[in-house]
């Protein structure tokens, strides 16, 4: 299908930081856009996810989502409606895989607890170290470091950003990713669609999680005015419907009239606004989004979520938990650098090398590291 002209064309890129030739074979058919796709699929930090805590940690149950299969939820949503808005799928694909690469272990509150390590040492942002691992952080070629990704993927990476840490990048990469946080401009289209398939992805399994976790229910669920909707016609329809299917029932269809609803909603303000360029679209205050009415009802499931699940005393007693873990093996390794492997110790930014390796570990392996070096016993707060 035939890009929309305010679609990011890979022919017109911005480039890769490192010059690299064009691929060698007369085989080779991928654009920029799958190239880097690829490059995230193969790295360290894309496999790391299958044991990377969304909401609920990775050993509480098998069937929970990671922040590998949310991953992949955020690219079959937003691949989806790019191929219907006429965006370039490769791009939005290459973005949602890799918007969490950044995430430490413990989903939320591994970042947070990581950041109040890190206050004096120019604090700790997910989606800076997402960029940050794609940029230096994965080892995988010989004349550089990083993955050397096109700046339409990175801009995409770089979803949010303090003005301290956009003018720290501009400093280094004049006119690059950190521009658009100083001038107030947008991202691509591309970028803008794969940031609203996160926040669409995670309500959606969120509720599935919470539901399946026992921590609420779906009776509770019925407070929501968009679950209410899809769930009285689901009843009308299916009148014996109940459980699991009618929940998974409920979610699909909200998901999709997510989905539409965006389509439509973004296509109207291309159309109202006259986006004919990438950079049209970029100059233009946010196009991708919701209608007034399905924003409504998104950002009261959001808000929902957030006293009911993530808030929920269970999930608050691991958080705490898992902030001890944190803060305990950052304390560890900044006393005894000797403690991490050579290529972290010997770093002469130490803060940020401990704050590295602590947030490219698995869960699993967090809690191993602080059992090894605190052997005393499980992992306790340090509150
Ligand atoms: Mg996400």
């Amino acid at each position: 299908m035939q890009l929309a002209s305010y679609a990011s064309h890979p022919q017109a890129s911005r480039g890769r930081r490192h010059a690299e030739p064009a691929g060698q074979h007369a085989a080779e058919q991928r654009s920029e856009f799958q190239r880097d796709r690829d490059r995230i699929v193969h790295s360290s930090a894309f496999r790391r996810l299958v044991y990377k805590t969304q909401v609920f940690l990775n050993h509480e149950g098998d069937l929970f989502r990671t922040r590998m299969t949310h991953s992949l939820e955020v690219a079959q949503l937003a691949r989806s409606m790019a191929r219907a808005l006429r965006l370039n799928e490769d791009l939005v694909e290459a973005i949602a895989l890799a918007h969490d690469l950044g995430h430490t272990p413990f989903g939320h509150a591994g970042q947070d607890a990581l950041n109040t390590c890190m206050r004096e040492h120019g604090g700790f942002e997910h989606n800076l170290q997402s960029l940050r691992v794609v940029d230096t952080l994965e080892e995988r070629y010989p004349s550089f470091d990083g993955l050397n990704l096109c700046f339409e993927t990175r801009e995409g990476i770089l979803k949010h950003c303090s003005l301290a840490n956009a003018q720290r990048i501009q400093a280094q990469e004049p006119g690059g990713v950190g521009q658009r946080f100083i001038d107030h401009s947008q991202p691509s289209l591309e970028a803008q669609l794969a940031n609203l398939a996160d926040e669409m992805a995670y309500n959606a399994h969120d509720m599935d999680d919470g539901v399946r976790s026992g921590l609420i229910t779906l009776e509770q669920l019925g407070e929501l005015a968009l679950f209410a909707q899809y769930r009285d016609a689901v009843l009308r329809q299916y009148p014996q419907l109940a459980g699991r299917r009618l929940l998974f029932e409920v979610i699909r269809r909200m998901l999709s009239a997510q989905v539409y609803d965006v389509i439509d909603t973004t296509a109207a303000a291309l159309k109202a606004r006259q986006i004919d360029s990438a950079d049209a679209a970029r100059a233009s205050k946010s196009l991708v989004q919701f209608s007034e009415g399905m924003r409504t009802m998104t950002n009261q499931v959001k808000h929902w979520l957030l006293r009911n699940l993530y808030r929920h005393p269970q999930v608050m007693q691991t958080t705490l938990q898992a902030q001890g873990v944190v803060r305990d093996l950052f304390e560890a390794y900044s006393q005894q650098p000797q403690h991490m492997p050579v290529s972290y110790a010997q770093l002469s930014d130490q803060p940020r090398a401990v704050a590295d390796y602590i947030a490219g570990m698995t869960d699993r392996f967090a809690q191993r590291e602080h059992e090894r070096i605190f052997a005393a016993g499980p992992p306790q707060s340090t509150d």
